[in-house]
């Protein structure tokens, strides 16, 4: 044995080929990925500012999917492979399919993300006047920490829905010189009793006002004359009066736009990344997707964020419906595909953060930059209310991703009985398809800005483009 040619040693050959080693995977890309990863960001980035609700995300979706060839599928019509079709769903949700080359009865490869994100809705009697300065009363959507809600910029999105049928869509703040709205806070000054307070109760949820006006109409000495003026600009523009408010959905959401963070700029700052990074991820990759051996599904849904509830919700029959026409027009039965389908719930998990990391447990949690993160199970306490991905589904997810190239992880969410939380993996899995979470890392996950690594945005959408041309 020559000196330059020494063997590895026991221990050396046995932690090569026994230990699982994790990389980063800015030491994993491959030639050319670095710009394809920013390309692909860049697109993102202008999803993101262009949607800020779920209904602005499904214009944008299908902007995107006419583009690219699909088209709204009418009930009864043939289908034959490579057909691209979607629907809407009460302008909240959507769904696109491409038609694979094998029939529906040998099942689908499914991605389901959602288009909803935290927030803070008004109520449907809002509009307030007090001392003069007119306010909203909101009620919070979704989890939200009340106390990260206080003195940032907001923007108004909806649409105000009128007697006539007609509805009007509302966005004020997301144009360059649309003013802004917030929510105000106490002083450090006079805060000493607030300050005492646990963060859950410093900021009640009836304080959360939104600031609206204070210039009292003129030549007029009746009552409520902030409240009246800032009710005639509304009425010039949208043509609404107070109580059309009882037929909007109006929302505030963060004024931020989507940013690079970092010197390296290596991530993104946004509001709305759960989870709309996985839905950005789901929809690129069906986009541009050709051929398809199996039929390839991207679900965008609503209401994720209060449980999946709702007409427009995982748990409706909308989705079934549309699956079920797909189906008949190749007379196949819907049960039938539901149980040779697979389904990648496409949501987002939380990043370790080294400054909270006494909520994690390590050896378990998703990293920034280490790629796309699945989740075996999600759930609270002794995995309540997951759904359970089998071993044989993980291992056949390994196989794809890794023959793919893509950079992945497997993640729990934090340390047992810190919380918990749940995605719309359940319901899918009630439907009698084999389902598997994985999605994105955040820091910061539900707060108004929220910041994931650029490499894991990328390596989601490669990640669903390898589920999606799964065999
Ligand atoms: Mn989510
Ligand atoms: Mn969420």
């Amino acid at each position: 044995m020559s000196e330059e040619k020494k063997e590895q040693t026991r221990g050396e050959q046995l932690r090569r080929a026994l230990l699982y080693e994790k990389k980063n995977g800015y030491d994993r890309l491959i030639e050319g990925e670095l710009e394809a990863m920013e390309a692909y960001c860049t697109g993102y980035k202008q999803f993101l500012d262009a949607g800020k609700t779920e209904r602005e995300c499904v214009d944008r979706t299908i902007t995107l999917a006419e583009k690219a060839g699909f088209r709204p599928y009418v009930r009864g019509t043939e289908l034959k492979a490579g057909d691209k079709v979607y629907r809407i769903n009460r302008g909240k949700a959507i769904t696109l399919a491409v038609i694979g080359k094998k029939s529906l009865a040998e099942g689908a490869n499914i991605g389901a993300a959602h288009i909803d994100s935290p927030r803070l809705d008004l109520k449907q009697n809002p509009l307030y006047e007090t001392d003069e300065l007119a306010y909203l009363k909101t009620h919070y959507y979704g989890g939200i920490r009340k106390y990260q809600w206080v003195t940032i910029p907001l923007e108004l999105h909806g649409v105000v829905a009128l007697k006539s049928g007609q509805t009007v869509r509302v966005s004020v703040g997301n144009g360059p010189d649309d003013p802004l709205f917030t929510i105000g806070d106490l002083l450090p000054h006079l805060g000493v009793e607030q300050s005492k307070k646990p963060l859950g109760e410093a900021i009640p949820a009836e304080s959360l006002n939104i600031l609206v006006g204070s210039r009292p109409l003129e030549d007029d000495e009746g009552k409520e004359r902030v409240k009246l003026a800032a009710l005639e600009l509304l009425n010039r523009k949208y043509g609404i009066t107070e109580e059309d408010f009882i037929s909007a959905e109006l929302c505030a959401v963060p004024a931020f736009n989507a940013r690079d963070i970092g010197f390296d700029r290596s991530l993104i700052g946004s509001y709305g990344h759960d989870d709309r990074v996985c839905a950005y991820a789901t929809l690129t990759a069906i986009l541009q997707l050709n051929d398809p051996e199996y039929t390839a599904v991207c679900m965008l849904a609503d209401k994720e964020e209060i449980g999946s509830e709702g007409v427009t919700g995982m748990k409706s029959a909308a989705f079934d419906t549309f699956m079920e026409d797909l189906c008949q027009a190749q007379g196949v039965p819907l049960r039938v595909c539901f149980e040779k389908s697979f389904c990648l719930s496409a949501d987002v998990t939380a990043a370790y953060d080294p400054n909270f990391a006494e909520v994690y447990e390590k050896r378990n949690s998703a990293f920034v930059n280490y790629g796309m993160g699945l989740c075996k199970y999600t759930g609270a306490r002794g995995k309540s209310g997951a759904s359970d991905a089998s071993a044989e589904l993980v291992a056949r997810v390994r196989r794809v991703l890794d023959s793919a190239n893509v950079v992945w992880q497997m993640a729990e969410l934090g340390k047992v009985d810190a919380g918990g939380g749940g995605t719309v993996a359940a319901y899918m899995a009630q439907r009698n398809i084999d389902t598997l979470d994985a999605g994105v890392p955040v820091l910061s996950m539900h707060a108004p800005f929220e910041t994931v690594g650029k490499l894991d945005c990328y390596m989601t959408f490669k990640g669903m483009k390898a589920i999606f041309e799964m065999i």
